[in-house]
């Protein structure tokens, strides 16, 4: 036996399911009901004669994005089985929640400073909140992952590359915790695409713990769709498609992401010129006598630590119509702002502001 098999004895995904999830019949929608061709379809209330606006949109959508996922699949290395898409990850880390986490009872753990809508997640569904630190420069330290081991948990997020600070957390760590935490494991990816690292969803066939968060929010510059992706078993993927909303993704959605992934070449292009961007910044931002640390970044933003006042830093730059993150009231986050990476000019513009900041 594998070590990697041995370790996931105690991993049962249907003694995480909330009880009353797995006991409950989904909603059977008309489009769910019959799938196929027919030249009459009056099964969905819909309205026949058409749209008001400019295109057609009076039919449902495919409830499981069956041609997005077939898209998608080649490009992640993955079947459709293992793919779940959302209005947005944020409708994916909603479900996660819910799917495991009885309210009033369970509880969710999350390593600060990282992206604050887990903790959102878990306060609307009257969840607990368990908090481990990451070290001073944002890692995975042997307490850190030694609690998460510990823990009872329902599910533990990380973030990586992680939000604000922008850092990788190390394979070595996370690969200890899907081996020995008892919950999910949540690797939020929304960077990924500016990292070096492969994604964790090359190592899914070896996890059943797994799940990987990606968006088009980010790299593919479709924010404004909402569109949240999330990789898993095809066992999980299909409790998380039991809960959701019939038709959380919209036509238009469906439709353009489509047209998104047939234009990967522009995703490309763009991602290499935010790379350079960064890097641009990287180089010249530590030269400022207000910039006491720039942190490595892995993403499509920069943690930067300001002196002596971050935060007159920031109000400075709202003077000057440039708006970034204040991040400095977040743990481990003194002095610091998140400056995310634009266009060239939005870069030099920002860059010019802070030198000439007095
Ligand atoms: C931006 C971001 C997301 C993306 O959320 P969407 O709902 O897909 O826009 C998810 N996780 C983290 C850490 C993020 O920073």
């Amino acid at each position: 036996m594998s070590a990697s098999s041995s370790s996931f004895n105690m991993f049962n995904l249907e003694s995480l399911v909330r009880p009353n999830i797995r006991a409950m019949k989904p909603y059977s929608s008309a489009r769910d009901e019959f799938q196929g061709e027919a030249h009459v379809m009056l099964d969905a209330n819909e309205n026949s004669l058409g749209s008001a606006g400019p295109e057609r949109f009076n039919r449902y959508p495919d409830p499981l994005q069956r041609a997005v996922k077939a898209g998608l699949a080649p490009l992640k290395g993955v079947s459709p089985e293992q793919i779940f898409l959302g209005n947005g990850s944020d409708e994916a880390i909603d479900l996660l929640v819910r799917l495991t986490c009885t309210p009033g009872q369970d509880s969710i753990l999350i390593l600060p400073p990282t992206y604050g809508m887990y903790e959102v997640a878990a306060n609307l569904n009257d969840v607990g909140i368990e908090r481990l630190p990451l070290s001073a420069d944002f890692q995975l330290s042997a307490e850190t992952v030694a609690g998460i081991l510990a823990s009872e948990a329902k599910l533990v997020f990380l973030c990586s590359p992680n939000n604000p600070t922008g850092n990788l957390l190390h394979s070595e760590g996370i690969e200890q915790i899907l081996r020995g935490f008892r919950g999910l494991v949540v690797v939020d990816e929304a960077y990924v695409d500016f990292a070096e690292a492969p994604s964790w969803t090359t190592r899914l066939h070896e996890f059943p713990n797994l799940v990987v968060l990606q968006t088009f929010s980010k790299a593919w510059g479709l924010a404004g769709l909402r569109l949240g992706m999330a990789f898993a078993s095809p066992e999980l993927i299909k409790y998380l498609n039991k809960i959701k909303p019939p038709y959380n993704v919209s036509e238009a959605t469906q439709q353009h992401a489509l047209q998104a992934l047939r234009d990967a070449p522009h995703f490309e292009q763009m991602r290499r010129e935010l790379l350079l961007g960064r890097d641009w910044l990287q180089e010249r931002l530590p030269a400022l006598k207000i910039v006491e640390e720039v942190f490595p970044s892995d993403a499509n933003f920069l943690l930067v630590r300001f002196r002596p006042d971050a935060t007159a830093v920031y109000d400075f730059l709202l003077g000057r119509g440039i708006v970034v993150r204040n991040r400095t009231s977040q743990p481990g986050c003194t002095g610091t702002l998140r400056l995310t990476v634009g266009t060239p000019q939005e870069n030099q513009l920002l860059l010019s502001a802070l030198q000439e900041y007095v």
